[in-house]
């Protein structure tokens, strides 16, 4: 994803005209974007941005024009991407409950696992609660997690009923004095049925009342990611999302970008299908990492 830009970058410093390199970068660039799925109004707004600076703006001297102008690109695409944000990822108290939504297939279930472990090596207690019920396999998927990084799951195979579950299942590990709580829940509708899902979501909500609701999005839906990301924001204040399969689609630009521009946070990022295959999401990070 992406991938081409480090060699833009290395184009641009090397070439022999300085006005001839910026065009050919910023084309090079606006085609990466769109290859990567990033709206293309995004990408427009983004070239006029860099543009408007570049006459705006004066380089600090002929020589250091061309370092000057690849600063401009990384303020900007980082903008692109959710701007100078280092989310807060850790509990603003403790027990804290969060629940994981989404859709089915989306990676909530390894997800959950990740953040369990994620949590787990920050040395809080973690419990996890599987309350996927439209999945079956979803809740040997979580015991066979929790085995291997040693966090107890909490179900019970067979029951349909998720709310109950959840219940139950979040006042079990919150007597057992447990800090963080991860409550996988159901997740069977697919994209274009965000009415539902969040229907879904306030109904489980309003029973266990999460400190935190996590939505997973996969990152191959690429800017289609922009309409769940924003009724999900609009629905739920204390929401973040997380962004799963950054490792196996070229459109993760898309999605990570239209999710900035909805105002959601986005805090992780999954990179793979390993348990510790989960990033915490600094777009400016991301950012120097792609332009190399
Ligand atoms: P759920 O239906 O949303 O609970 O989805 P699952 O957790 O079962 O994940 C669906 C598939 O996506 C599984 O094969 C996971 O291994 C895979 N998966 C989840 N997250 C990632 C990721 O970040 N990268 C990759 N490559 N695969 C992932």
């Amino acid at each position: 994803m992406l991938d081409n830009l480090k060699d833009a970058v290395r184009k641009f410093l090397g070439s022999s005209s300085y006005d001839k390199a910026v065009n050919d970068f910023i084309k090079e660039l606006q085609i990466s974007l769109i290859k990567s799925d990033v709206n293309v109004k995004l990408v427009s707004n983004l070239t006029q941005k860099i543009k408007e600076r570049l006459e705006k703006e004066k380089p600090p001297t002929a020589i250091e024009r061309r370092e000057w102008f690849i600063s401009i690109v990384y303020d900007e695409l980082s903008k692109l991407f959710g701007g100078d944000v280092n989310p807060d990822v850790m509990p603003k108290k403790i027990p804290y409950v969060i629940m994981l939504v989404g859709v089915q297939g989306s990676g909530k279930t390894t997800t959950a696992g990740k953040l369990a472990y994620f949590y787990k090596k920050k040395g809080y207690k973690v419990g996890l609660v599987a309350a996927d019920v439209y999945r079956p396999a979803a809740y040997d998927q979580l015991v066979q997690i929790g085995e291997q990084i040693k966090v107890p799951v909490y179900g019970e195979p067979g029951n349909i009923d998720a709310v109950g579950i959840a219940k139950r299942g979040v006042e079990k590990f919150l007597n057992e004095k447990t800090d963080i709580i991860i409550v996988d829940t159901a997740g069977r509708h697919g994209y274009g049925e965000e009415a539902k899902l969040l229907e879904e979501m306030k109904n489980m909500y309003d029973e266990i009342k999460p400190d935190e609701v996590m939505l997973v999005i996969d990152a191959s839906i690429g800017q289609k990611a922009y309409d769940l990301a924003y009724r999900f924001h609009q629905a739920s204040p204390i929401g973040s999302i997380i962004i799963t399969k950054m490792d196996g689609t070229a459109k993760g630009g898309g999605a990570l970008s239209a999710v900035a521009a909805t105002g959601a946070i986005i805090k992780f990022i999954g990179t793979g299908e390993k348990i510790d295959e989960l990033e915490v999401f600094n777009p400016k990070r991301f950012v120097s990492r792609i332009l190399g």
